[in-house]
């Protein structure tokens, strides 16, 4: 029996990145020690390209030379063991984006299991590949470890059968073509603190748009999915970083007959090289877009205005009205301009926005006569697996 404190680590891989948290368990409840997150992984240069940072009131910052996902974990363990030698890891959690039709709720990996992941893995091309090799990378090096998936499309199994299918021949559905949607562990972390922002109205009619580099709306009524923007994978939807958000089904054959590209060169392309990077040719960091003067840059952030609050009056239909308007993720907890914005172009929906507040990162930033009340809410997505990984271990 050992006296040390027992702790949960998150992973939540990107294609370059690994963001971590290591949380310590204190009766049911994981409270957060430490966050991180190495970056620029995948360069195959031999310099000290990755940056890794540990985040808190004295954040560390270091230059290494790290290119794997396997050598991430391994760099991430040691400075745990480190830096926390009274700590004992009791489990592991990963965000895993497409948990298909088969997993609607949070699942210790074994074997089977990860196989069944794998059959995923083209499904969301962009992630699947990388949050996997964070799971083999730490079974791998710590295979006495359980290890816990927490799936982005779960949240959504709540939506209504005619959200939820295409209208395909059902055999199709049979096959596993539906609609999934994503963030959803986002989405569950701000269904889960919106009382604390919004009181009873929490239980209402919600939309949270989800604006980070992916991004996506979810309808909510009783603070469970209602309709999502997102779909089959998380190319759909309103235009992302590099992807392109809804298009017609038709481009797709246009481009393998007409154009002669592969299922490959159409992938890559959805993938990476659309959205706002596609339209503006400069970048698809919104930050690099506000602060670049061309109109291609400015033509790219219409866009994306645009088409977000397109979704929110699509969405609004969908559940019969809007009380509360929630921002979050990169975009949408840090831009003001980019709020004020959309919100402007969806005053006739009742939303009406405070500029002051607004500017000021308010928590509320609607104005007194506004008919919806607008949030901006910081996501956890981490501290929502850290709390599935304890539920879960603990029940072994
Ligand atoms: P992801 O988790 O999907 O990788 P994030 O939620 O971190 O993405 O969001 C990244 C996006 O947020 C980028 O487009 C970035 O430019 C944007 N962003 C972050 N801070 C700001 C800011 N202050 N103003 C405008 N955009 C910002």
């Amino acid at each position: 029996m050992t006296d040390k404190q027992q702790a949960v680590i998150i992973f939540n891989a990107g294609s370059s990145s690994l963001k971590f948290g290591l949380y310590a368990i204190h009766g049911n409840k994981p409270a957060c020690i430490t966050q991180g997150e190495i970056e620029n992984l995948g360069n195959e240069s031999s310099a000290r390209q990755a940056k890794f940072s540990v985040y808190g009131n004295n954040t560390r910052t270091q230059l290494l030379a790290l290119t794997t996902h396997e050598q991430a974990i391994t760099c991430i363990l040691e400075r745990v063991e480190k830096d926390y030698p009274q700590l004992q890891l009791a489990g592991a959690g990963h965000r895993v984006v497409h948990g298909g039709r088969k997993f609607s709720t949070p699942v210790i990996i074994n074997t089977r299991i990860r196989q069944q992941l794998q059959d995923y893995s083209h499904l969301a091309p962009l992630h699947m590949p990388h949050n996997l090799a964070a799971i083999d990378a730490l079974q791998q090096q710590r295979p006495e470890l359980q290890q816990v998936a927490c799936f982005d499309t779960a949240f959504h199994r709540t939506m209504p059968e005619y959200e939820q299918h295409y209208a395909l021949p059902p055999v199709w559905f049979e096959r596993g073509v539906q609609h999934y949607g994503f963030h959803g562990l986002s989405y569950e972390y701000i269904a889960s603190v919106l009382p604390e922002y919004a009181g009873s109205s929490a239980d209402a009619k919600v939309i949270v748009a989800h604006l980070g580099h992916g991004a996506s709306l979810c309808a909510m009524v009783q603070r469970k999915s209602v309709a999502t923007t997102m779909g089959f994978t998380p190319l759909d939807g309103i235009p992302m970083a590099t992807r392109p958000g809804t298009l017609d089904p038709g481009v797709i054959s246009w481009f393998i007959r007409e154009a002669g590209l592969s299922i490959e060169q159409v992938d890559e392309l959805l993938n990476q090289q659309c959205g706002l990077y596609g339209l503006s040719g400069i970048s698809g960091d919104m930050r690099k877009l506000l602060a670049d003067k061309h109109t291609e840059a400015s033509r790219a952030i219409d866009y994306f205005v645009h088409h977000t609050q397109r979704a929110i009056a699509s969405l609004a239909a969908a559940i019969g009205g809007i009380d509360v308007l929630v921002f979050t993720a990169g975009i949408g907890e840090n831009s003001a301009l980019i709020r004020e914005r959309i919100c402007r172009q969806a005053t006739w929906l009742g939303i009406q926005i405070d500029t002051d507040a607004n500017n000021n990162n308010h928590r509320k930033i609607s104005s007194a006569s506004s008919n919806v009340t607008i949030l901006r809410i910081p996501t956890n997505e981490e501290m929502i697996i850290a709390k599935h990984t304890l539920q879960l271990i603990t029940q072994l």
